[in-house]
């Protein structure tokens, strides 16, 4: 029995909530945010009275630290932002409590996030004797965790990765973003970059692409994108000789991102207005669709797996793994869109594994790094099933 504090009441939030309330290892749960009401709001939808909730500013120690000597969780589920994931960090060491998120650090002066700051937090977790988990998403997340499993079973040696991730939804409306629209447009306008014979390679945004086929979906095109999973996948599977990320992206997503980037709307340097400092891409989230709300009218699928390339018994195979989910069902169980959902299923799951003691260990920890096998066993049950399609063509 343990007891569980998950930070950040957004789409993701609200997905964890659900999940971690209708799992019995959980014992207690709080649920704690910027803002009180949208914590109560999610508790009172999840409704048992199994959540009570908390006010916190994630963005400051001395309150996290408060907050987790009076409720004593066991393990924390980060899902606030990237910019909080070190503050989070910190109080866990403070006050002896694991942790576990979805998205590595980023500065909020820097659209930049790698994995360097939260691993130089590995000896301190590692003295201290608790376990970060970081990355469990589903991409990151999901994602690792399926390139563990295939090395597992269906490899001697992994050559080559492509991590394949499309969202082929439709919201109805002009433009919208599907999780938090600071993190997501900071994400997907940064250089592409991949990895190739030892090295990283830049590209300019979205320079490389091409029509990838998803299944029940169809063709759609397709971009190289840095993802921050790359970065430790390439460490933990030192054979990848490349690895590489494509998302999917309508003309019409692309054109606005064009747009908003050329008037200076994706801007994260502050700039006066009215005699007050504002920073264009906060006021830009201010005035886009908030993600959670996208999820009643939201139809159609996501798509995101892996494609691999390996050897196993001196032949050569491909493998390719993914799961589809469907925007209007995810919406039903959880009154979210799809988006939210695969990221915060895993989160709850991955949590669990820690909790009943499949994923643990003194130190900082990504999820591929943990065994595949009893995540991708209850995975389908928790809502995600996935599929497996051995030697087809991967088109890459
Ligand atoms: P939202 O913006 O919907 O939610 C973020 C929540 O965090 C909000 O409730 C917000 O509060 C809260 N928050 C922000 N700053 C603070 C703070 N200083 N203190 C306390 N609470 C704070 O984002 P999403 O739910 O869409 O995304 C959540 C996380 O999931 C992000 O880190 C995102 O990068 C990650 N993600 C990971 C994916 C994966 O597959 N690995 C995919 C999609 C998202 P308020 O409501 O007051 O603004």
């Amino acid at each position: 029995m343990s007891k569980v504090l998950i930070i950040g009441a957004g789409g993701v939030g609200t997905v964890v909530a659900h999940k971690v309330a209708a799992n019995p290892v959980f014992s207690q749960i709080m649920l704690a945010s910027r803002t009180l009401s949208k914590c109560d709001e999610i508790a009172a939808a999840v409704g048992g009275g199994r959540i009570s909730t908390a006010r916190v500013d994630a963005d400051s120690v001395p309150e996290l630290v408060v907050l987790m000597r009076s409720f004593r969780p066991d393990i924390v589920i980060n899902v606030a932002l990237p910019y909080q994931d070190l503050t989070i960090m910190d109080a866990c060491l403070e006050c002896g409590v694991n942790y576990l998120d979805t998205a590595n650090y980023e500065p909020k002066d820097e659209a930049h996030f790698e994995y360097s700051w939260q691993w130089a937090y590995q000896e301190r977790f590692r003295r201290a004797g608790l376990t970060a988990i970081l990355g469990c998403g589903f991409d990151p997340g999901v994602s690792a965790i399926m390139v563990a499993y295939a090395a597992k079973h269906h490899f001697d040696r992994i050559d080559s990765l492509d991590i394949v991730d499309c969202n082929a939804g439709n919201h109805g409306m002009a433009f919208a973003t599907n999780f938090n629209p600071e993190i997501n447009i900071r994400e997907v306008t940064q250089r592409g970059k991949y990895w190739e014979d030892g090295r990283w390679v830049e590209t300019a945004p979205h320079e490389i692409h091409k029509s990838l086929t998803y299944p029940e979906i169809g063709p759609r095109e397709s971009y190289l994108i840095y993802h921050e999973e790359l970065e430790s996948l390439v460490k933990n599977f030192p054979t990848l000789q490349r690895a590489r990320f494509w998302m999917t992206f309508g003309q019409e997503y692309l054109t606005h991102l064009r747009v908003i980037q050329n008037i200076g709307m994706a801007r994260i340097d502050p700039v006066l207005y009215n005699g007050v400092e504002i920073v264009p891409i906060q006021f830009l989230k201010a005035v886009l669709p908030d993600p959670k709300s996208l999820g009643a009218n939201y139809t159609g699928k996501t798509s995101i797996g892996c494609r691999i390339h390996g050897v196993r018994g001196g032949q050569e195979h491909t493998y390719y793994i993914y799961n589809n989910c469907d925007h209007e069902q995810a919406f039903k169980e959880t009154g979210t869109q799809a988006v939210s959902y695969t990221t915060g299923v895993p989160a709850a799951l991955g949590a669990a594994m820690f909790v009943r003691g499949l994923w643990k260990g003194p130190g900082v920890f990504n999820v591929e790094q943990f065994d595949p096998d009893p995540f991708m066993a209850d995975l389908g049950a928790q809502g995600l099933p996935w599929v497996e399609v051995h030697d087809g063509d991967l088109e890459l």
